[in-house]
């Protein structure tokens, strides 16, 4: 029973390192969707800040054609001013003609100083739009290849992850069902040590705590079910039983 309390105690720690790795590369693969959120992130706000830009752009020259569109009427306007002026017949008739004709240049000069302020700003936003656009195309070039070397490790870890999970199934299949019971559950809840080695004083491997003598004799000859009153982990056989055993594969087992 040596052999068997030898190697089970070998392949339940085989099996717990394996599910560590596990762990860890499945926290790895978890870690790569923010990342690559992020590089996105910076992509998306550097094209909503020129899409904002163009759409500011946008407006300004439907207000300069709304602009234009009064200074043609208001042209039109004048040259009816210019026509009727010719043909006034009294000198209130003129005053009335001269006044008008004021007021539509006061309104049109306005309108005009109006259209030649909104033109600077298209200007200078047409600036801004062009360089926000040089930055979004330089954010997306510097993304991509980080982005592809992200996806890249991530599939990486995955195919690591169906290795080791391969493997592990290679391991649990030679593991007696009830050792593996208690060790899943004991995986489950969360802990990171299901299995400890005693210790050559007879102590817990996990928690230190001395295991009862008579338990330490089951440990060191046949290997039961055993569990630390303690802290709950799987007791096996001190690492020196291991020691002089071939490296069993989880097909001899
Ligand atoms: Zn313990």
């Amino acid at each position: 029973m040596t052999t068997s309390a030898a190697s089970i105690s070998v392949v339940l720690r085989r099996l717990q390192s394996v599910d560590l790795q596990i762990r860890e590369v499945r926290g790895r693969i978890g870690s790569f969707d923010p990342q690559l959120a992020e590089v996105d992130a910076t992509v998306q706000q550097l094209g909503a800040d020129a899409e904002t830009t163009s759409g500011r752009v946008e407006e300004l020259r439907t207000e300069e054609r709304r602009l234009q569109r009064t200074s043609s009427d208001m042209q039109a306007r004048l040259k009816k001013l210019r026509e009727r002026a010719k043909v006034v017949r009294t000198v209130r008739e003129e005053a009335a003609v001269q006044a008008e004709t004021g007021h539509v240049r006061r309104v049109l000069d306005s309108e005009e100083q109006e259209r030649i302020n909104l033109l600077d700003q298209v200007k200078r936003l047409e600036d801004r739009l062009a360089s926000q656009q040089t930055a979004l195309e330089e954010g997306k070039s510097a993304a991509e290849p980080r982005r592809r070397e992200l996806v890249a490790e991530r599939d990486a870890a995955h195919e690591e992850l169906a290795a080791l999970e391969d493997r592990r199934e290679g391991f649990a299949a030679g593991i007696d069902s009830r050792y593996m019971r208690v060790y899943d559950n004991l995986i489950r809840s969360g802990r990171k040590a299901a299995v400890a080695p005693m210790a050559e004083d007879g102590a817990c491997g996990a928690c230190f705590s001395v295991i009862p003598l008579q338990l330490q004799n089951e440990i060191r000859t046949s290997a039961p079910l055993v569990i630390c009153e303690a802290c709950g982990v799987i007791v096996t056989a001190p690492e020196e039983t291991d020691q002089g055993d071939p490296e069993p594969s989880p097909a001899e087992t």
